[in-house]
């Protein structure tokens, strides 16, 4: 509740939207208070530069990194909040409290060239998060050498999911995710696991109030070369944030709100010491469903031949960035045809059984850019008219 009271006055105004260029992320690091410190860590497979910011002189270390994959954006916007939170009420008490006991290095944008590319591999289609092991691209080789570096007592890996997500058997969106990763394949528990766990719960309780709900647990389903399940093999206590879409937020600025919340709260948590008792609370989060599409027009009546069948249409965006990545463009592409009565659309049209018309076949295409008429809906090639 107070931080979310306080968010409005450290906002960056800077970022408003997913759409996230490599260059204001430059400028916003370069132009921090003295209060930060801000090293260039390293260069993308396209030359971009990556930077690390920190701030405090505290022995404890905290890591965070948005944008391993390149098109998930949301916490990056986050972190310059925090940074503004930081510089803003540097005199409070939670704030020197952090600042002395801990320091905090963040890296907004690992991953650059994916971002302009708006992919969530890297130049080299290489995905960062399924390369823990072999460790060869050069952002995984920064990342890596900075845990090593640094030691972090907890480490947060921020991204974003798919519009798909909703929550346990609800009707509502998975806004956030959370997962501490299993360390093997049987997904044992250890100390680390437990303390992650706890603080994941608390982080839980913080968001509650502004998407009530809407919180999620990703599957802890041991992928063996993905960071956080490694981080957990090598001892590293790593929480992973996954950011989702909230009703009526397609840029995702609620959800941006509630990185800042829960990272908050984690960070006034883990000063306070975590304790070990919160795993049952942990479980109680449910578990993320594949309950959504972008878009779901119900009652489409489809003629061909002798034939008439009334179905639904599960329809999702592919989303892509004008050349100037000022504007996401929307390109739907039909994915399920038929029942969709135990779906759920973020936007739902009721096409009251009228006819679904189109210039060649006649009748809906899987997975293909969409063009089609139904009722007052008009999709050309993928945009809806
Ligand atoms: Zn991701």
């Amino acid at each position: 509740m107070e931080f979310e009271k306080l968010y409005h006055s450290v906002v960056e105004q800077k970022i408003s939207s997913r759409l996230i260029k490599h260059s204001v992320v430059k400028q916003l690091s370069l132009s921090l208070s003295n209060n930060f410190k801000i090293d260039e860590i390293g260069k993308s497979v396209l030359g971009k530069k990556i930077f690390s910011i920190k701030f405090g002189n505290g022995k404890r270390n905290i890591l965070l990194w948005s944008q391993m994959h390149g098109n998930e954006p949301t916490a990056t916007g986050a972190i310059f909040d925090l940074l503004n939170y930081f510089d803003k009420y540097r005199d409070g008490d939670l704030v020197s409290k952090l600042e002395n006991d801990f320091t905090f290095t963040f890296i907004p944008m690992l991953n650059p060239d994916g971002a302009k590319a708006w992919t969530r591999v890297n130049a080299l289609n290489i995905d960062l998060n399924r390369d823990a092991v072999a460790i060869q691209a050069p952002e995984s080789k920064i990342l890596w050498s900075l845990l090593e570096e640094l030691n972090p007592e907890y480490s947060f890996n921020l991204h974003d999911q798919r519009n798909i997500f909703n929550v346990g058997d609800t009707n509502k969106t998975a806004t956030i995710s959370f997962l501490s990763a299993s360390f093997d394949e049987s997904r044992a528990m250890n100390d680390d696991r437990v303390l992650t766990m706890s603080l994941i719960a608390g982080m839980n309780d913080a968001v509650q109030e502004l998407i009530p709900g809407c919180v999620g647990r990703y599957t802890d389903e041991f992928y063996p070369t993905a960071t956080g399940d490694n981080l957990h093999k090598q001892g590293y206590k790593n929480i992973l944030i996954e950011s989702g879409t909230y009703p009526n937020d397609p840029e995702r600025q609620i959800t941006r709100k509630a990185n800042f919340i829960a990272l908050l709260e984690a960070f006034k948590l883990i000063s306070e010491g975590v304790k070990p008792n919160r795993v049952d609370d942990y479980n109680y989060i449910p578990n993320n469903g594949k309950k959504f599409f972008d878009l779901i027009i119900r009652n489409v009546s489809i003629n061909l031949n002798i034939s008439t069948s009334i179905v639904d249409l599960g329809i999702m965006f592919n989303e892509k960035p004008n050349e100037d990545y000022t504007e996401m463009e929307n390109h739907a592409k039909i994915q399920n045809i038929g029942d969709l009565s135990q779906y759920l659309g973020l936007v739902e049209i009721d096409a009251l059984e009228d006819n679904y018309r189109d210039e060649i076949k006649k009748y809906a295409i899987l997975n293909q850019e969409a063009t089609f008429t139904v009722g007052d809906i008009e999709i050309v090639n993928g945009v809806i008219i």
